[in-house]
């Protein structure tokens, strides 16, 4: 066992519990607190009246190419798998595959497209000639043209960031995907695709199953708590941890609003996006993702999500918000250097780094770093 002090980590989420079972293995004593009632930070599930296991913020798919992360989390339970598909739903109720691909076209356009060549083409003869697009808008129109951009992006960034796609970069929009073929895979290029057969919560246990960890819930961090740790890790907003002596770091958040629905409506894809103009982004039909009907009935939950502001949604943070001229990434390399100041505390995972990060980036990430972290110790 190293040192009379445990180390402190910050929040009982991906990153947390990756860095705690690290530690705890490596011999190191390890308390780990939440502020929330529960572990899995927000990855967490749970089973509901309707015997469905619903994501509690939102839907999570697991999907890497990393072997050495898949294999990592692989060791807390069973995996079963799962390629995710989404498809849009247009004003006339049909629901076609997204991001755009060769089927989409076809049935947007109402023309067969026998190879890429001729998807090609099509866009070609929609797009509009802009040279030097100078905002997300003109990119779009100038590589696909004004029906897909208003379908599918400018209502879709309006409801989750409320910023027209003139006052976004262009950049924001550079990598969009675009399929010449007919995949509907939503994650193409990940070999492991997957979700945990028992639900996130049951593998978090497991992960924090270990007797070098204690875990205490319902308990907010306080600065007095680092004065018995031997190291701090913490998960926590860094503007938060500094009284945002910087000014605020804002994010994006969504407001989840839970729908019963007879199950044998249900088919498709788990998830649908709404291409509308209402507030709603998409909903997920969970009895069709697999290993989520645990007690299947005659009514099923969906959820629908709504975007809106953090302050308007409980201070959840959820994506951090990045602008044309990366003023909010200026302030929070402000608070990292002033982090780097302090002696026994390091930021990790997607609020104490303000990035958005995935699962298998936050894991891999977590991995890395503790292990270089305790090396260094040695
Ligand atoms: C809507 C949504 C959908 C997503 N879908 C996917 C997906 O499909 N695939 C994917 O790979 N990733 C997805 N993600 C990303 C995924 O949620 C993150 O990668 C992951 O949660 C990051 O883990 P974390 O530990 O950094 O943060 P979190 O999971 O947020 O954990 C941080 C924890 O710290 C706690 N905490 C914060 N402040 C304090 C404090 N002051 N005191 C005590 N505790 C505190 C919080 O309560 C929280 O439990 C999605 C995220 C969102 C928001």
């Amino acid at each position: 066992m190293h040192g009379p002090r445990p180390v402190l980590i910050v929040g009982a989420g991906f990153a947390g519990a990756v860095y705690g079972r690290t530690l705890a293995e490596a011999g190191w004593r390890v308390q780990i607190i939440d502020r929330r009632d529960h572990i899995a930070g927000n990855a967490h599930d749970a089973v509901d009246a309707n015997g469905v296991r619903v994501h509690t913020y939102g839907p999570h798919l697991f999907h890497t190419q990393n072997k050495e992360v898949f294999d990592w989390i692989s060791r807390f339970g069973a995996m079963v798998p799962y390629r995710h598909s989404v498809t849009a739903q247009l004003d006339d109720g049909r629901l076609v595959p997204l991001p755009v691909n060769r089927r989409t076209l076809e049935m947007l356009y109402d023309v067969p497209l026998p190879d890429a060549d001729a998807v090609n083409a099509l866009l070609e003869s929609v797009a509009q000639p802009i040279e030097n697009p100078a905002n997300a808008a003109e990119y779009l129109l100038s590589r696909i043209g004004p029906t897909l951009t208003d379908l599918f992006f400018r209502p879709y960034t309006r409801k989750m960031w409320g910023l027209e796609l003139e006052d976004m970069d262009a950049s924001v929009v550079r990598r969009i995907p675009l399929r010449h073929d007919y995949t509907s895979n939503y994650f193409p290029d990940d070999t492991y695709q997957v979700l945990p057969r028992d639900g996130y919560t049951a593998l978090f246990h497991s992960i924090l199953d270990h007797p070098n960890i204690s875990v205490a819930l319902d308990t907010p961090f306080d600065k007095a708590m680092q004065a018995d740790a031997h190291w701090c890790f913490n998960a926590m907003a860094i503007d938060e941890y500094f009284d945002q002596c910087f000014g605020a770091l804002p994010y994006r958040s969504i407001r989840f609003h839970t729908q019963k629905r007879p199950r044998d409506q249900i088919d498709g894809t788990a998830v649908v996006n709404y291409t509308d103009d209402g507030p709603m982004t998409r909903e997920t039909r969970w009895a069709l993702l697999p290993c989520h009907e645990v007690n299947p009935g005659p009514d099923t939950t969906v959820t629908l999500e709504e975007p809106c502001s953090y302050e308007e949604n409980n201070f959840e943070r959820y994506y951090p918000v990045k602008t044309a001229d990366g003023r909010f990434q200026d302030v929070y390399r402000r608070y990292a250097d002033e982090a780097a100041r302090h002696d026994r505390l390091s930021f990790i995972g997607r609020c104490g780094t303000y990035q958005y990060l995935d699962m298998h980036q936050v894991i891999n990430q977590s991995l890395v770093q503790c292990r270089k972290w305790i090396d260094g110790q040695s």
